[in-house]
């Protein structure tokens, strides 16, 4: 391509935060034509947030550690205020007869309260520090392309800490893995795993979870967007060419450009209609919406190389749900339910505001594809929880929310040991097509803002 064409049409598809920040960074570099078309009403993916009483609540993404550099440059760009998060508690649902539901959350960790096994505990996360220091430079570059040449890392999370002794890290590093929809310890390939539990992630992961979190500086801890993870995504896309509502029809690659077929919603007279069929002509298309490889296929005319590509991809069907509750007050503002239950059961509970009675819960679903079933049940298993609680759902009308989202695209160990995501680095560009987002770096908002930003200084970029 011709890198110095600053008018060059570009389409991203998708308005989360692989194609914001890829639409952000094109428009830093210069690039003046660059429009977004986003299927829902709003941006920010699973960016989702909502405000109740004031106050906001984050219902997808919700923390960034100090290692999120892109994000918080981005955050000082725009203005958005960031706020601290702070303490961390966990519950049992063994005796839900009544009782205590909690435990101590460093006690489970530790294997013990004694001071002893909290130092032996201690020791064992700066071995893992400096063992995740010591390879700094495999994960300097975002994305994958290479990792096969480091066959010790293309083994799931949980061989690699059972290869380096670290082994009883795992009830820890199953706090921001697999109850954040990440999968088990024993599904998650080690490269991803490692590039998000970085040293300063995981040091502000430790020490937000501590009470004196309260009187540490903000630079060093988990923080939120005050307003929600999703209005700043907003704030972003004020200055970038956002369409909404847009459903995307067909996609025709040549060698000429890219030719869209679209529908999209116009005003008349007060009343929103949907625009019958549009076709606009671009000259590159960037995909940043992470898609089954069958949605994809129905849309565009997938090379085989790709189709085989997007066929080797996994996703995790994840479910957020809120309630209002009430007679019930988290002691910390995130809960975690240990030993992890059966899959379909919360995770995970968080009452971010502790004046604010909306709760959200956290629930790894059984199905592949979440249906009605999976919903019905994780009701029944809140319902069962707030009351071991002593809390009670305070409405009998429908839910606050329920989302369901197939999330954390992927591949398995075998496909980083095959050079998979070599494959993929060979083909961007190829047909004038990109792809940003979870898959090609890891399903986290900095590993995706950092790979935009490698891709378009690679291929709109570098060597103008
Ligand atoms: C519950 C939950 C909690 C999380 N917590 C955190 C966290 O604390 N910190 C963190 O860093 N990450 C977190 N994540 C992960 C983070 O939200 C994702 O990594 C990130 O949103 C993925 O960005 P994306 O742009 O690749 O995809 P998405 O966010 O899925 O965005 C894709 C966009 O494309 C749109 N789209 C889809 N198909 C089309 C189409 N055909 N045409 C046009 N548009 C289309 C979608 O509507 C969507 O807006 C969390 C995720 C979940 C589910």
């Amino acid at each position: 391509m011709r890198k110095s064409d600053r008018n060059a049409r570009i389409l991203i598809l998708g308005a989360g935060p692989g194609g914001l920040s890829a639409a952000h960074y094109l428009r830093r570099y210069g690039y003046k034509n660059v429009t977004v078309f986003e299927k829902l009403g709003r941006v920010g993916g699973l960016c989702r947030s909502v405000t109740e009483d004031n106050q906001s609540f984050d219902l997808g993404a919700a923390v960034i550690s100090p290692e999120y550099r892109e994000i918080l440059k981005m955050a000082r760009r725009t203005g958005a205020r960031l706020e601290k998060v702070i303490g961390a508690e966990a519950f049992s649902m063994a005796n839900e007869t009544g009782g205590e539901p909690y435990h101590r959350l460093l006690d489970y960790l530790a294997g013990g309260s004694s001071w002893g096994a909290y130092l032996r505990y201690l020791l064992l996360c700066l071995r893992y520090l400096w063992t995740r220091f010591l390879l700094r430079e495999v994960f300097r570059r975002p994305g994958w392309a290479g990792i096969d040449l480091h066959p010790e890392l293309c083994v799931t999370f949980a061989v690699w800490l059972k290869n380096n002794r670290l082994e009883e890290l795992g009830r820890l590093f199953e706090l921001p893995i697999t109850t954040f929809g990440y999968g088990n310890l024993d599904e998650i390939p080690a490269p991803y795993a490692l590039r998000y539990i970085s040293p300063l992630s995981l040091v502000a992961f430790l020490l937000s979870a501590t009470r004196f979190a309260r009187f540490l500086p903000g630079v060093l801890l988990l923080r939120r967007f005050r307003y929600g993870f999703q209005r700043f995504w907003e704030k972003m896309a004020w200055d970038l060419n956002v369409r909404l509502n847009v459903e995307v029809k067909a996609i025709k690659r040549s060698d000429q450009g890219i030719t869209v077929t679209y529908t999209h919603p116009v005003q008349i007279i007060g009343e929103q209609l949907t625009h019958t069929e549009d076709k606009t002509q671009f000259d590159y298309l960037i995909v940043a919406c992470p898609q089954l490889k069958e949605t994809l296929e129905k849309m565009m005319d997938l090379t085989k190389e790709e189709a085989w590509l997007q066929s080797r991809t996994e996703f995790i069907p994840y479910a957020v749900a809120s309630f209002e509750i009430a007679d019930m007050v988290l002691k910390e503002r995130v809960a975690f339910h240990l030993p992890l239950p059966p899959l379909g059961e919360p995770m995970i509970i968080s009452q971010p505001h502790p004046d604010n009675e909306l709760m959200a819960f956290y629930a790894r679903l059984p199905s592949i594809e979440p249906t009605e079933a999976d919903e019905r049940r994780l009701r029944e298993h809140i319902e069962r929880y707030v009351k071991a609680f002593g809390g009670r759902i305070k409405t009998d009308d429908d839910w606050h929310s329920y989302d369901a989202w197939l999330y954390f695209k992927h591949v398995s160990v075998e496909e980083f040991r095959a050079g998979y995501y070599n494959r993929w680095e060979k083909i961007q560009g190829d047909n004038r097509t990109f792809y940003v987002g979870g898959l090609f770096d890891f399903d986290y908002v900095e590993g995706i803002a950092r790979y935009s930003r490698f891709l378009i200084e690679k291929h709109f970029v570098e060597g103008d």
